[in-house]
């Protein structure tokens, strides 16, 4: 840790994964510790290195939740300073004017209303269906019910739902200030029980889209999981509840045990549909072969809350992915959490148990 006196903590921005999540954890730890701290080489091994919207949205309303002060924030700053003050929560609105994803804004920001000294209500605009990003029914069927394990209360009403290029979508998010977070123990696995999902279309393509998505995941799933029913809705989002084109499928499946694991994927430009639903169907499948208790995406966006609850938290994962790796690193460097990652030994299963010792944030305003 490269502290002066008093000084911030220095990030190094382009290590490991080198994306916006080393953003995202440093704000919110940064504003749940009261640490000062700089981030530079934002982003630098991507095409389009420094803040985008969507990064920048995040550590504005981070700094509005907290008052704080966020110094050389713009749309590709590769260096930003931030020094937090108290987070008091209450109403705010962030807009990311893109399609950048507004699950993204909850994944910074999630973390520090939980610390408030307030109940807080939080609008987020941009894109709810985004690549590279959880789609907002991902946060709310598989992110929502587990991290909410660490015994918090996560209210996401979707109120309007946007694409790439345009944007547009919206979403309130409310939740309430707690004392600490409960230790999570996710090693069970148990066996599949249920498969279900949502398969949608919206503004002008036409619905045989998800009748295609639908049938090519059903056929993948039925290849390697043939006796489990396969129930995905499908949907043509209504004119007043989303803005512009978009199409989309995610599918869930569910264990005995309440384990949650999806595999998702978005329309694209030249790519057909079947195409879009067996994709989304080979995620889900590739994340019920290695044993773990938790899909490739969840891994990554479990552990600051892991880091910050009071006892020690277990999950069992697939191999780890780079976004894991990172997300570890970067909160060990910022916090007293330690994990230890070790690999399972039951044969037929590529899994692993991700221990942490969490630091037992206490909220003295609850
Ligand atoms: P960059 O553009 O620099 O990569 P970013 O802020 O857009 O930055 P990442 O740093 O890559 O994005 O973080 C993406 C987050 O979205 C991670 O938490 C990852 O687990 C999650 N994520 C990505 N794809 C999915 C998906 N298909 N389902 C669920 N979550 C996803």
């Amino acid at each position: 840790m490269m502290a002066e006196e008093g000084g911030p903590v220095d990030i190094d921005g382009s290590i490991m994964e080198g994306g916006g999540q080393i953003l995202r954890i440093c704000t919110a730890l940064s504003c749940l510790l009261g640490t000062r701290v700089r981030v530079a080489k934002i982003r630098a091994g991507r095409s389009t290195p420094g803040l985008r919207p969507q990064h920048l949205s995040g550590l504005e309303t981070v700094r509005d939740l907290c008052a704080g002060q966020l110094d050389n924030a713009a749309v590709g700053s590769t260096e930003i300073s931030f020094t937090p003050g108290r987070i008091k929560g209450g109403s705010l609105t962030a807009d990311t004017r893109t399609a950048g994803s507004v699950c993204l804004l909850l994944q910074v920001s999630l973390p520090c209303v939980l610390f408030a000294e307030t109940p807080s209500e939080l609008i987020f605009k941009g894109g709810t269906n985004a690549e590279m990003a959880p789609q907002i029914d991902y946060t709310t069927m598989v992110f929502k019910p587990i991290a909410e394990h660490f015994s918090f209360k996560l209210d996401c009403d979707i109120r309007k739902r946007g694409y790439y290029p345009r944007g547009g979508g919206e979403i309130l998010v409310r939740a309430s200030p707690v004392k600490y977070l409960m230790p999570i123990n996710l090693t069970d696995r148990g066996s599949v029980t249920k498969i279900y999902g949502r398969a949608f279309v919206a503004g002008v393509l036409p619905y045989k889209m998800v009748k295609d998505m639908i049938s090519a995941a059903v056929r993948c799933i039925r290849r390697e999981l043939r006796d489990l029913y396969v129930n995905i809705q499908g949907v043509q989002e209504s004119g007043d509840k989303a803005v512009g084109n978009g199409s989309g499928i995610i599918i869930v499946a569910e264990t005995s045990t309440g384990c949650l694991f999806a595999g998702s994927s978005l329309g694209r430009k030249g790519v057909p549909s079947d195409r879009v639903g067996a994709e989304a169907a080979e995620i889900l499948l590739r994340n019920l072969r290695h044993g773990g208790c938790v899909d490739e995406y969840l891994q990554d966006q479990l552990i600051i809350f892991m880091a910050l609850a009071d006892g020690v938290s277990r999950i069992k994962t697939g191999p780890l992915t780079l976004h894991t790796q990172t997300a570890i690193h970067f909160v060990e460097l910022l916090t007293k959490a330690r994990f230890t990652v070790t690999k399972c030994e039951e044969p037929g299963t590529d899994s692993f148990i991700i221990e942490c010792q969490g630091i037992g944030l206490h909220n003295k305003n609850v």
